[in-house]
C-alpha cells in the first residue's frame, strides 16, 4: 500500500506521519520526495479512511505501480485544453452536445445550428456505437464521420466522436477534433495505449464499473505514451438502484478535482437515461466543481435510433445552457470570494 502525501507536505509533516503509523503498530517507509513524499506501508490499517484522515496524507492507494502522471504536483495545478477557440478547463463550463448518434444529415445540421446558437462548444454525435444488443442500430460508421464534420464546419463547433478500435480511431484522428473512449472501452488497454500516443485530445468515460482509481488509472495509460490532453468524465455507474439507467457517481467529481489536474466532466444522460432529469443532473454537477458537461440532445428525440429517452429537446438546450453558465459564475465568484 502507498501513501501520497500533498504536494506541499513538509518533512514535519512526513515524521508526524510516520509516528502514527508507528503507534499504530504499522510500519512506514519514505520511498520518495519528488514531486511528493510517498511512503509505503507494511501491515493491515484499520481503514482507508483512517489512513486518508492521517497527516499530510492525500490519497492512499493499493495498487503496486500506481498512477504518477494523473495526480497534481501542486493544488493549483490544471491541465488546460485548447480546442478551435475554446479553452477546456478553464474558467468557462464547457457544454458538449449533440444527439447519441449521428443519423439523418438535416437533423444533425438542425441540431446543431441550436446547440451552436446556445453556446455549446464541441459538438458530439457517435458513429461507431458500441451497443448491448447486436441487433440495434450500429452507427452510420466512417460515412457518419463525415455528416458530423460536415455539420461542424457548417456550424463552426469542432466535433467528438468515439472510437471503439484502432482501425476506428485512425480514421477518427484525421477528422475530428476530440476522440471519445467510451465507458465499455474505458479498460481496452491498448486503445487506450494507441489513443495515447494520438495527436487527438481525449475524451475518457468512466467505466460503469470502475472505481476512482481504475478511472485515473486508465487515465495514466494515456499520459504515459505522451498525450497530455485527457479529459475525466462521469457517466453513472451501476448500482442496485432501478429508478434510473444508472447512478450518477456526482461524489466522484470533487474526489477527482482534488487529485487530478486533468479537466472533469459529467454526463447526466446516460446516468439518468431520462430526458427529465438531465438539466437537475447537470446543474448538480456544475455546483459540485465539475469543468463542464457531455448532453445528448437530438432534433427529433422521438425518432432517434438510440437514446432518445434521454435525449433532450432542441428547445430545452437553451435555458439549461445559460443556467450552466450562470452556476459557474456563481460557484467561480465564491470561489473566489473564499480564496
Ligand atoms: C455515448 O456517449 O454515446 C456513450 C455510448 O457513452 P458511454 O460510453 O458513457 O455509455
Ligand atoms: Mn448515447
Amino acid at each position: 500500500m502507498l501513501l501520497f502525501l500533498y504536494p506541499d507536505a513538509t518533512e514535519q509533516t512526513g515524521e508526524a506521519l510516520l509516528t502514527k503509523l508507528r503507534e499504530a503498530g504499522l510500519q512506514g517507509q519514505l520511498v520518495a520526495e519528488r514531486p511528493r513524499r510517498v511512503v509505503r506501508l507494511r501491515g493491515a490499517p484499520q481503514s482507508l479512511e483512517w489512513l486518508q484522515g492521517l497527516p499530510g496524507v492525500q490519497h492512499a492507494l493499493h495498487a503496486l505501480k500506481p498512477f504518477q502522471l494523473a495526480l497534481k504536483t501542486s493544488e493549483k495545478h490544471k491541465t488546460t485544453i485548447r480546442v478551435a477557440d475554446h479553452s477546456i478547463g478553464s474558467a468557462e463550463p464547457t457544454i458538449i452536445a449533440g444527439p447519441c448518434a449521428v443519423e439523418d444529415p438535416e437533423d444533425l445540421v438542425s441540431v446543431a445550428r441550436t446547440l451552436k446558437r446556445n453556446g455549446a462548444h464541441l459538438l458530439r454525435g457517435g458513429v461507431y456505437k458500441p451497443r448491448s444488443s447486436p441487433y440495434d442500430f450500429q452507427g452510420l460508421g466512417r460515412e457518419g464521420l463525415e455528416l458530423l464534420a460536415d455539420a461542424g464546419r457548417t456550424v463552426g463547433l469542432p466535433i467528438v466522436t468515439e472510437a471503439v478500435d484502432e482501425r476506428s480511431l485512425e480514421e477518427i484522428e484525421d477528422i475530428a477534433h476530440v476522440v471519445q473512449i467510451g465507458s465499455r472501452n474505458m479498460h481496452n488497454f491498448e486503445l487506450l495505449k494507441r489513443a495515447g500516443a494520438g495527436r487527438l485530445p481525449v475524451f475518457l468515460k468512466r467505466g460503469f464499473a470502475a472505481t476512482l482509481e481504475e478511472f485515473l488509472l486508465a487515465a495514466e495509460y494515456l499520459l504515459e505514451r505522451g498525450n497530455p490532453n485527457v479529459m475525466l468524465c462521469e457517466r453513472g455507474i451501476r448500482t442496485f438502484s432501478d429508478h434510473s439507467r444508472f447512478t450518477l457517481d456526482l461524489s466522484i467529481v470533487p474526489r477527482l478535482l482534488e487529485l487530478s489536474h486533468l479537466p472533469v466532466f459529467v454526463d447526466p444522460s446516460h446516468a439518468s437515461g431520462r430526458r427529465r432529469s438531465v438539466a437537475a443532473l447537470a446543474k448538480a454537477a456544475i455546483a459540485a466543481g465539475a469543468d463542464g458537461v457531455m448532453v445528448e440532445v437530438h432534433a427529433r428525440p422521438d425518432r432517434a435510433m438510440c437514446d432518445g429517452p434521454q435525449s433532450l429537446e432542441p428547445g430545452a438546450f437553451e435555458p439549461l445552457a445559460e443556467q450552466i453558465r450562470l452556476l459557474a459564475s456563481v460557484r467561480d465568484g465564491q470561489r473566489e470570494a473564499v480564496q
